[in-house]
């Protein structure tokens, strides 16, 4: 029996009408001849809810049972989508990640997936079950205590049982009808993709595009599953949506295929730091330890100056701008234990990171040269600059991140299929 994976978020099954109306889709496909493995969100609101009540109870709390309180909502809408199904006729029945199970390792809170066992689903559906509601976003260690994946960690859920049980496709519902060029909040002009290859969306996910969880397209793009984003609030058939895609399933792609933001970025500048080998070393192995997320990283040509003995370089690197303070900490305390040395440490919080990414750019030049003329034109100063094969992003100050993001879908002419 050819098999879907079809996978509902938290908005797709905020009250009962929506999971009725979710199940519908699922019925829809039962009676196309497939067999459903369908992954459930918690209702929407209801993870932040139970983060809270955690919070709450215990500031510190015990890692295990946060998971177990939180894992909780998926339960509920898995129990509610099976009984929903069932008083449409369909045979269906939930399943929480333990009853899999769902083998994950012991790191609560940030679990990963170490193998889903099919033997047990197999024999429900050769019973002639044909819907196997899973709760997403969770899982169960090798100690038999439950875990969970991280937040949005459902998308990923959804992946690994399309890798797992051979699925035709995986389609994740949400409330955006697809992948966008660009966040049409921004742009008016973003356009819905038909196709993405895994290494664009990847990038797209990491940039800030809130569609799919950044792991799910990991996972998707090793296993090869086909990956599709639509609309639970349309009526979809099976061209609706954004495929996510080996490349080689796209046949044409353009040089840029769009254009992510993030906006909460910060620059942090070490000014005459000793250039010696070992230094980068020595700055980035203490962020890395403190838990920053570096993203990009400048060193300077190295230069002489008055009163330093040796050649200094000033070292540049963008955090998350809510890390500032604990990169901060951690260059400090090098400093003070003498394994750096920097006359100052400078910030700037003010920046925001614009990237154009595409596949398309393996094999093609002068694309930095097209968006770096794009910003100029709108007068845009560039503070940083990094590129990738498939990627060139740029830290710019924030309050000009909009008309970036404009400028440089006009200049790649991505309104245009
Ligand atoms: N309910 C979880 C969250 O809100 C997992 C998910 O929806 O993907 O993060
Ligand atoms: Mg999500």
């Amino acid at each position: 029996m050819p098999l879907l994976v079809m996978k509902f978020g938290g908005t797709s099954v905020a009250d009962l009408s929506r999971i009725k109306n979710a199940a519908a889709k699922v019925k829809t496909e039962v009676e196309r001849g497939y067999d459903v493995i369908v992954i459930v969100s918690a209702m929407s609101g209801k993870t932040n809810e139970l983060v809270g009540w955690v919070e709450s109870t215990s500031p510190l709390y015990d890692a295990r049972e946060y998971d177990a309180v939180v894992s909780s909502g998926e339960n509920v809408t898995a129990g509610l989508m099976a009984l929903t199904l069932q008083e449409m006729d369909i045979p269906a029945r939930s399943w929480q990640g333990w009853q899999v199970p769902i083998q994950t390792t012991s790191a609560h809170a940030a679990a990963r997936f170490v193998d889903i066992p099919r033997a047990n689903m197999d024999a429900k559906f050769a019973e002639g079950f044909k819907v196997a509601v899973v709760a997403g976003f969770q899982g169960v260690s090798p100690e038999g205590r439950i875990t969970t994946l991280g937040r949005g960690g459902s998308d990923t859920t959804a992946v690994a049982f399309a890798a797992a049980f051979g699925a035709e496709r995986c389609d994740i519902y949400t409330d955006v009808d697809g992948v966008y060029t660009t966040d049409p909040r921004i742009s008016p002009k973003a356009r819905k993709l038909d196709k993405i290859a895994f290494e664009e969306m990847l990038e797209l996910a990491s940039l800030g595009a809130k569609v799919l969880q950044t792991r799910s397209v990991e996972l998707a793009m090793r296993y090869k599953v086909r990956l599709r984003v639509l609309s639970s609030f349309e009526d979809t058939d099976e061209t609706s949506g954004t495929l996510v895609c080996d490349e080689d399933e796209i046949m044409e792609s353009k040089v840029v295929s769009g254009v992510a933001y993030s906006r909460d970025e910060a620059k942090m500048t070490l000014i005459r730091v000793a250039d010696r080998p070992g230094v980068a070393s020595a700055i980035f192995g203490p962020l890395a330890e403190a838990g920053v997320n570096v993203d990009m990283i400048v060193q300077n040509i190295s230069e002489t100056a008055a009163g330093h003995s040796g050649a200094t370089t000033d070292m540049t690197f963008s955090v998350p701008v809510n890390q500032v303070a604990r990169a901060r900490k951690a260059m400090e305390e090098a400093r003070a234990t003498g394994s750096i040395s920097y006359d100052e440490l400078v910030e700037d919080t003010d920046v925001a990171k614009v990237s154009v990414v595409g596949i398309g750019m393996r094999s093609q030049v002068g694309v930095a040269a097209r968006m770096f003329a794009a910003l100029a034109a709108e007068n845009v100063n560039i503070k940083v600059i990094a590129t990738s094969e498939i990627k060139i992003s740029v830290l710019i100050d924030r309050k000009y991140m909009e008309l970036a993001v404009q400028a440089l879908h006009d200049a790649f002419e991505l309104e245009k299929a």
